[in-house]
């Protein structure tokens, strides 16, 4: 049985393995942020909102990861007149539940790659949310562009002042069980966390994480240390040439992982971003030796 825990004004949030925001309005209908990956998830957000006979009318995606999707097939059985948002890059991926994957393996995915966790339920959408103030009913919205964990991952602001982050910030926690958590663009993350750090806000929301900040700026620098630690950590052992498999072996050995294939694939595209980051910035060299694509500090 979910629980729906107030935040601010009429900012509420369901708490869950995915955190899902709701945003109540006066005629009994809510605006959902996110929706939890599977029918069990969605169920229980269904569940909260009729403990209080609220019916969801809106859901705004943040980014196209199935843990935060998969649910909305249930909730729109639940409530037919539900409209689905997110933003047009993340659309892509939404209406097409193949690309994931795909993406992640760079060609026809190990089945391992086609579970739970990578592929969703096909998505029809209503429409796209472009960045800045948006509106739904009588109520304005702003989103934020938080690019680096997907490439159009978006936050939302309510009128309350309440951002819900999505995938934008980890908690110490996550950061501490995950070694490094899932990054697909360095220098979009780095602007993202510049971006997020201007912001002003009564309280945030990660999609993973057990409590609500009430300040935005120091998980911003913890998720900026845990960058720089890495980008320092990958051009030191680049000091010998180490192919893509190797830097991603040190993220695993170093922070004593043991994944799954599918993990072990999200931290290789993980490294992949690392090491094109340090790539661009003329931090590493590559070449191609033996078959071997090696990278290493110049
Ligand atoms: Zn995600």
């Amino acid at each position: 049985m979910g629980t729906l825990e107030k935040i601010n004004g009429h900012t509420y949030y369901c708490p869950g393995a995915t955190n899902v925001g709701v945003v109540r309005y006066k005629n009994g209908m809510v605006l959902l942020i996110d929706a939890g990956i599977d029918s069990a998830a969605g169920r229980a957000v269904a569940q909260a909102l009729e403990a209080e006979h609220l019916k969801a009318k809106y859901v705004l995606l943040t980014h196209a990861h199935p843990d935060h999707f998969g649910a909305v097939k249930f909730l729109k059985e639940q409530y037919t007149g539900l409209e689905r948002y997110a933003s047009a890059g993340e659309a892509i991926y939404l209406t097409n539940n193949l690309l994931e994957s795909r993406a992640l393996f760079g060609a026809s995915p190990l089945r391992e790659l086609e579970g739970r966790f990578h592929k969703g339920p096909v998505l029809a959408l209503e429409g796209t949310v472009p960045e800045g103030e948006v509106e739904f009913g009588d109520k304005r919205y702003r989103i934020i562009p938080l690019p680096g964990h997907t490439y159009d991952q978006i936050g939302v602001l309510t009128g309350d002042g309440v951002l819900f982050a999505g995938d934008s910030l980890f908690s110490e926690e996550i950061m501490a069980k995950y070694g490094f958590p899932f990054l697909l663009d360095v220098e979009q993350q780095l602007q993202t966390l510049e971006r997020l750090s201007a912001q002003e806000v009564s309280a945030v929301v990660l999609s993973h994480a057990s409590q609500v900040y009430s300040s935005i700026q120091t998980l911003c620098a913890q998720n900026k240390a845990r960058i720089d630690e890495y980008l320092m950590k990958i051009q030191k052992w680049c000091d010998q040439p180490l192919t893509r498999e190797e830097v991603t072996e040190q993220i695993i050995v170093s922070a004593a992982l043991d994944p799954d294939i599918a993990q072990y694939q999200m931290t290789f595209a993980t490294a992949g971003a690392f090491l094109s980051y340090l790539a661009k910035a003329k931090a590493l060299e590559k070449s191609v030796i033996s078959g071997k694509c090696y990278y290493y500090r110049t």
